[in-house]
């Protein structure tokens, strides 16, 4: 549900019954194998030659090289993926968010809400009849992008704030890179750009020019971002990219409740099945762990983690409205609205290390409930079973093995000089550029992968990685380990340790 329009919902489920850094590209160095480690240790001498024809020599050696490694195991799409130690012996108490936790939508639910919201801007906003002919594209956005709100673009940052160019979109169309760098100056956005300032923070204006999508449901909201701003430019319609922001956002969260009774309604048509979700409670049940369910049915549910006081109220579900006693306890089975989780964490004597909580989106549900109040957290991010698909096909481990590879040689002989050097390492840079692009364009063609740009993480990983100790597709991977499993990240490695390639 959405984040802004209702008052957080908890339900008691508990009783018997119911390092982090960046892991970033260090942590992808699995698999690796240590194929030089003299790396830097000679002093750079001017005028250092080197012929074309042993330039590409050296390249069909490590050719050769690279087509003699064995590719690395595929990757279980059911595992659980570890970003710091978590022990499930401390787990008590096991919360969890509903949308995209709990409940996992079929992609009928994209285009219910961008056709809800589409018709919504028609109705509310008056935008052209005409729009009501744009048809979702469910291959065009993926979560995490950054949508620009004062110059009216769609793009994707990664973990250092760099544009990856490329992937700066207005409209449905992409802008050129020339253009990005005239428009941006730079390709580091400011971080005041992108980040609200502290919450605490008295200093200034608030300078952020840019909103994140890092929810599932604002996907197809995106496609329609950009479905409208392509009608407005091939019409030569002016108009202001804040206020179609503004309308769009609003219009399809708008429809939330309109899409709850639907959804309501046809069940079957909108949700994805789990079966492995009984059988997950059950076995958390039969360890006598507590569960509880924080959910929002009237929005606001940052404010679950972040207001200081707001008292808990009982629902009567009966009489669907709530009641004005007074909660001083919990009770097993019952609805209660709005609360923090100062009052939860005070009414249960819950206590940081001992509760996991899951959640779809890496801000509003799990970077508060870790940095404010200790708790361990699971991501459950749905779009790793398709990338994961995606990472084990041998011609895409055959590219990213190549690159790395690639990359090295230019690496070692940039600092030949001549001119015959220079354009051999140019025909290089060429074929790596391919090479990128053919890796990225298997995620998703304008915007590649949801947690890489490039070799380094996206601006969503690295929150993913920083909030999260464990992430995984769905709740359900937890049935492939015991209820005392431990999970260990792997040790990675660090720039200067070792020299190593991802193969
Ligand atoms: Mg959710």
């Amino acid at each position: 549900m959405s984040a802004s329009l209702v008052a957080p919902l908890v339900v008691s489920l508990y009783g018997n019954t119911c390092s982090v850094l960046i892991n970033s590209i260090l942590r992808h160095g699995r698999n690796c194998t240590i194929i030089r480690a003299g790396h830097g240790s000679g002093i750079h001498i001017e005028g250092r030659k080197i012929s074309r024809e042993k330039m590409r020599e050296n390249y069909l050696k490590m050719k050769e090289k690279c087509k003699s490694k064995k590719l690395p195991p595929d990757v279980n799409a059911n595992g659980v993926f570890a970003c710091n130690e978590l022990d499930l012996k401390e787990v008590q108490v096991y919360g969890f968010d509903y949308d995209y936790t709990l409940a996992c939508y079929k992609p009928s639910m994209d285009y219910l809400l961008y056709n809800l919201g589409r018709d919504m801007l028609i109705k509310k906003h008056k935008y052209p009849e005409k729009i009501a002919q744009l048809e979702y594209k469910d291959d065009f956005a993926v979560r995490g992008l950054h949508y620009d709100i004062e110059k009216g673009l769609l793009l994707k940052l990664d973990s250092f704030l760099q544009i990856q160019l490329g992937t700066v979109y207005r409209g449905l169309h992409p802008v050129p890179d020339d253009e990005v760098l005239r428009i941006y100056k730079n390709r580091i956005i400011p971080i005041a750009y992108v980040e609200s300032q502290h919450k605490h923070s008295q200093d200034g204006p608030n300078r952020q020019k840019m909103v994140q999508l890092a929810d599932l449901f604002s996907v197809p909201e995106m496609g329609l971002l950009c479905n409208v701003t392509e009608y407005f430019l091939q019409n030569q319609i002016d108009y202001h990219p804040e206020i179609l922001f503004r309308d769009v956002k609003n219009s399809v969260q708008s429809c939330h409740p309109i899409m709850h009774q639907l959804v309501a309604n046809n069940v079957s048509d909108y949700l994805e099945p789990n079966k492995d979700l009984t059988k997950f409670f059950d076995r958390l049940k039969a360890a006598n762990k507590k569960m509880f369910l924080v959910t929002n049915i009237q929005a606001r549910k940052p404010r679950f983690f972040t207001d200081e006081s707001r008292p808990l109220r009982v629902y009567d579900e009966i009489q669907q409205t709530q009641l004005w006693d007074r909660v001083t306890k919990l009770e097993k089975g019952t609805i209660y609205l709005e609360g923090t989780v100062k009052q939860l964490q005070d009414m249960t004597g819950w206590r940081g290390h001992q509760v996991l909580y899951f959640g779809d989106h890496p801000y509003s549900d799990l970077a508060d409930v870790t940095l404010e109040h200790g708790w361990r957290t699971g991501a459950i991010i749905q779009e790793l079973t398709y990338e994961i698909e995606n990472l084990n096909k041998p011609e895409f481990k055959e590219n990213a093995n190549w690159l790395q590879m690639l990359t090295t040689l230019i690496e070692e002989h940039q600092d030949y000089d001549g001119e015959e050097v220079q354009d051999q390492l140019a025909e290089w840079m060429r074929e790596r550029d391919q090479l990128r692009n053919a890796i990225k364009r298997v995620f998703n063609k304008q915007f590649g992968s949801v947690f890489r740009t490039y070799h380094n993480p996206t601006y969503f990983s690295r929150r993913l990685f920083r909030f999260a100790d464990i992430y995984m597709s769905s709740i359900s991977n937890l049935l492939y380990y015991s209820n005392t499993h431990t999970f260990y990240p792997r040790r990675g490695v660090m720039p200067h340790e070792y020299i190593s390639y991802f193969v």
